[in-house]
């Protein structure tokens, strides 16, 4: 058995990973290389167009912030056109991506020198009773505009659709990495997600990444999956999409919308209806509000997920919390989203991260960066505590076998390469009560991976404790 090509390989990163860095679980992040075909040029604002803050520098920041510190691998997501078209219905009607599909012609079409213009709506339909009519789709792309979109800030360019398709397979190939065993994976795109719903655009988001990764990671065994959403705004279109459901538990924490965009919906008093009544929280905080107060609300939240026993996490992570955002409110400044991080990554959960918002861009990836790494050194602490007895009572979290003993054992069951295809995800926690912990280790891909690891540090260890000997 050559354990050297077991360790997880870093193809597109050139620092190399310290000894100790090989027990750490990696953060896989999945990058959209097309997110700037989606590059609006103005957005309406109280009145007047202005230029979009939702700009593709946001993204390069938070690759530079990448690079200066790597997690993990940065790679493409590899995900097949039916298989993303599958996942992105999972969430959002026909209706909606059909609209979506030929908007940008059909704004050309009305008039040619629209190509030189950025497609924003002008009528909606109020929903008033025996008023406007929604479910007849009007053949003017001017009035479909309004129909599906529920603000003027969203412009939608040439390449926004490609864009946004791009930036829904980077949230589906995140989810698939958890499923298959990893603790935590980033899905690195924009345009953002949260605000777009079933069948609307908005808040310069057309498909809801979050959403689509929260419903794949329940398509792909998990019972519950809790999104916990930390952008400034509230995420609106996540709420609608699972507002009927138990099975995801949708969390905001976010500006009180009677001041704050979204305005319309966010209020403490929307908590789900029907089956998923309970399971949808608001938790708004006035325009103002600092880290220390963000963090006790945050705490509540983090204790209701728990409460819940989701399989997965799904965080929309806004970063226009920050004290110098141009167009939020909040107070926290860069080094508080390592501890945001850190008390993620004690739920203990595989967790999935989607890019959302934040526009103080030349901040905006060491904001990203600073959580993600911060969710990075809790997991790690983690792993070696599950490998390491904490008290005699725990004892021997490998009952008294040796490394060596169960990595023999494992490969005599399954071999190494059937182990982890062989693996349902709903036996992947990281709670070791499951059993004992020789059965944790069987049935955890991601805790295979781990003894691996940990099997080689302890042998390099030892090897260089002998050399100095
Ligand atoms: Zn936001």
């Amino acid at each position: 058995m050559n354990l050297e090509n077991q360790v997880p390989t870093c193809d597109f990163i050139d620092t190399p990973f310290s000894c100790l860095g090989n027990v750490l679980p990696f953060m896989h992040t999945f990058y959209n290389a097309h997110h700037h075909l989606h590059q609006g040029q103005q957005e309406m604002f109280r009145g007047r167009l202005v230029p979009c803050h939702e700009v593709p520098a946001r993204l390069d920041f938070v690759r530079q912030a990448l690079q200066a510190r790597p997690l993990g691998p940065v790679q493409a997501p590899e995900i097949d056109e039916a298989a993303l078209d599958k996942a992105i219905h999972r969430v959002h009607t026909r209706r909606y991506t059909e609209f979506l599909t030929h908007a940008w012609d059909e704004w050309v079409a009305l008039d040619p020198s629209n190509a030189e213009r950025d497609a924003l709506p002008s009528v909606w339909p109020l929903p008033n009773r025996y008023g406007f009519r929604v479910d007849q789709t009007p053949r003017s792309i001017a009035a479909k505009l309004g129909l599906f979109a529920f603000d003027s800030g969203t412009p939608l360019t040439a390449g926004s659709w490609r864009a946004a398709r791009a930036g829904a397979a980077c949230a589906l190939a995140a989810a698939q990495s958890v499923l298959t065993g990893q603790r935590s994976a980033f899905a690195l795109t924009r345009p953002p997600g949260h605000h777009a719903g079933p069948d609307f655009m908005g808040g310069y988001c057309f498909l809801n990444n979050a959403a689509i990764a929260a419903q794949a990671l329940r398509d792909g065994g998990c019972e519950r999956v809790a999104v916990l959403d930390i952008d400034y705004h509230h995420g609106n279109g996540t709420q609608t999409i699972f507002y009927e459901r138990p099975d995801v538990f949708t969390l905001s924490l976010h500006g009180d919308p009677a001041t704050e965009y979204p305005f319309l919906l966010g209020h403490a008093d929307e908590r789900g209806v029907g089956a998923g009544e309970g399971y949808n929280w608001n938790l708004p905080l006035p325009r103002g509000t600092g880290f220390a107060d963000w963090q006790a609300v945050f705490q509540q939240a983090l204790t209701a997920v728990a409460d819940y026993r989701p399989q997965a996490v799904v965080v929309p992570m806004g970063l226009d919390t920050f004290e110098g955002d141009p167009i939020s409110g909040f107070r926290l400044r860069s080094e508080d989203y390592g501890c945001i991080g850190h008390s993620l990554a004690e739920l203990g959960l595989p967790t999935v991260f989607t890019f959302e918002g934040g526009y103080a861009v030349a901040e905006v990836g060491v904001n990203a960066v600073n959580l993600l790494q911060g969710f990075q050194e809790k997991a790690a602490a983690q792993t070696v505590a599950l490998l390491t007895p904490q008290t005699p009572a725990q004892k021997d979290p490998l009952h008294g076998k040796t490394l060596q003993h169960i990595l023999a054992e494992l490969e005599a069951h399954y071999g190494w390469e059937e182990l982890g295809r062989r693996i349902p995800v709903r036996c992947f926690t990281h709670d070791p009560s499951v059993g004992s912990s020789l059965k944790f280790l069987r049935k955890t891909p991601w805790a295979r991976e781990k003894v691996e690891q940990l099997y080689i540090y302890t042998e390099q260890k030892k090897s260089r404790k002998q050399q100095k000997s």
